[in-house]
């Protein structure tokens, strides 16, 4: 049986990631697909210069490849004492080969000097729904702020999170969890302001 729902696609293959949007757009009555779900989805080669134009470049490639309507996502950490590395970088900080794992040990390296009080750090997502004639029909962006431990804390989450404290809770993502990085995290802000934008397109009838 096909799915009457209109269907949106992420346009990420980090699965972590992924489940993360699809869990903030799913209450929309979205039939919400990732790459993984899709067939021969591209790979976009992400050489914008910010945050919005890497959005922009995953959702308008895709979206005319896969003739559906795309959410591109592009996010990363940008740290304050780092001059805002490694910002769209965040990825790749440690080499073509990163992991988490080598991510987080460079970024503790390079601040093994800076005082606890200079460490100051906020996360970027930035998101872009194209349509699937690569038109863009929705925009929005969200940061989250925090600050950078000395050594990692818990295991969930992804990327940085482990070493990313939310300050007001004294924890990391990585301590925090699901529940509350999908209150507090830079990628659930942009979706709040996103979500009116695609409840408009719905409503108006052209996404479907
Ligand atoms: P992108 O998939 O090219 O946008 O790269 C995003 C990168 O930024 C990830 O691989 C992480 O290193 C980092 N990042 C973005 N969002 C988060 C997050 O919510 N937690 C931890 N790291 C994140």
């Amino acid at each position: 049986m096909t799915s009457q729902r209109p269907t949106l696609v992420l346009g990420t293959r980090n699965r972590k990631k992924g489940m993360e949007l699809a869990e903030l757009f799913e209450p929309l009555g979205l039939t919400v697909r990732t790459l993984a779900d899709v067939d021969n989805p591209i790979e976009v080669r992400e050489d914008g210069e910010t945050f919005a134009a890497n959005a922009a470049l995953k959702a308008i490639g895709q979206a005319r490849h896969l003739d559906a309507w795309v959410l591109g996502e592009d996010s990363g950490l940008k740290v304050d004492a780092l001059g805002g590395a490694p910002g769209i970088y965040s990825a790749r900080f440690s080499g073509l080969k990163a992991t988490d794992l080598s991510n987080n040990r460079l970024l503790l390296e390079k601040l093994a000097a800076t005082p606890s009080e200079q460490r100051s750090a906020h996360y970027v997502c930035h998101m872009t729904l194209s349509d699937p004639r690569g038109e863009i029909r929705a925009e929005a962006d969200g940061i989250c702020r925090g600050r950078i431990i000395g050594e990692p804390r818990g295991g969930h989450g992804f990327g940085y999170d482990p070493l990313f404290e939310v300050v007001e809770y004294h924890q990391t993502f990585g301590q925090l969890g699901p529940r509350a990085k999908a209150v507090l995290s830079h990628r659930s802000r942009a979706a709040r302001r996103l979500i009116p934008q695609l409840i408009a397109l719905l409503d108006s009838g052209q996404w479907r």
